[in-house]
């Protein structure tokens, strides 16, 4: 039997350079990675190049805007640090998205949730029915200056808005049911018959209206990501937002940045 000739297995010089010539390319074009780890704040917002929304897949995009008015920025009744710095964030990305739905606190006059009619301050702790409510400042009261959007949001491309938080004796930090799950504002059903399944949030307040509403989003089957740089927190309770964030995640929404 004779023995087979040995084969020579040093590859030819040219090949090899061919190989790094196109592994060198492939890592310059491809494949930004989204979504990026929890960074950046919206003060150097204008500095940031935007997300790529077209990455991922074919879906319709939609962008939800929760509650960007008055009574949450600076001045307002219920201001939550740099509110209105989500105000950029929201005009350069709302063209991007095909459905731009924002949603609206909206309360009416003497709603339980205000501290006033309590006759006790803000952040105290009352039982509505069976939820624990957190006691606020008199916001968002239906038709005054402090319910209306911000004025530098270019609201020219909202496509829907939700209004929530009309029941007097429940609050709603959710975009699509009061806190008692009592109700639903119909935002479910208007994604399911536009066909929408994935959804890019932001807002006021990361910890409280925007948690509420990703994770409701999440429950219901939709994929949610949150657009951090979009978001502002309260944190009543110092790491609030960051706990926020974590309940998101654990619950499979993804934290995107600009
Ligand atoms: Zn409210």
């Amino acid at each position: 039997m004779t023995a087979l000739p040995k084969k020579n297995l040093s590859m030819p010089y040219d090949i090899v350079i061919v190989i790094i010539l196109v592994s060198l390319m492939l890592s310059a074009c491809g494949l930004k990675t989204v979504p990026r780890p929890l960074e950046g704040r919206a003060d150097d917002a204008d500095a940031i190049i935007p997300l790529d929304i077209k990455l991922e897949n074919s879906e319709p995009k939609t962008l939800i805007l929760i509650d960007i008015q008055n009574d949450f920025c600076p001045g307002g009744a219920l201001a939550v640090p740099e509110g209105d710095a989500v105000v950029p964030a929201a005009n350069r990305l709302m063209p991007v998205y095909s459905h731009v739905i924002a949603t609206q606190d909206w309360h009416p006059a003497g709603h339980h949730s205000f501290a006033s009619g309590h006759g006790k301050k803000p952040g105290d702790i009352v039982m509505l029915g069976n939820i624990r409510q957190i006691l606020w400042p008199d916001h968002c009261v239906q038709g005054t200056h402090g319910a209306e959007f911000h004025p530098a949001l270019h609201r020219q491309y909202f496509t829907h808005i939700v209004q929530k938080g009309i029941n007097p004796e429940v609050d709603s930090y959710s975009a699509f049911f009061d806190n008692a799950r009592l109700k639903s504002t119909g935002l479910a059903d208007y994604l399911h018959r536009k066909g929408i399944t994935h959804l890019d949030i932001m807002g006021l307040a990361t910890d409280y209206c925007v948690k509420y509403s990703a994770l409701d989003a999440l429950d219901l089957g939709f994929q949610v990501r949150i657009l951090l740089n979009g978001c502002r927190g309260i944190n009543l309770q110092p790491g609030d937002t960051d706990r926020a964030l974590s309940e998101i995640t654990s619950a499979g929404g993804l934290i995107v940045n600009e």
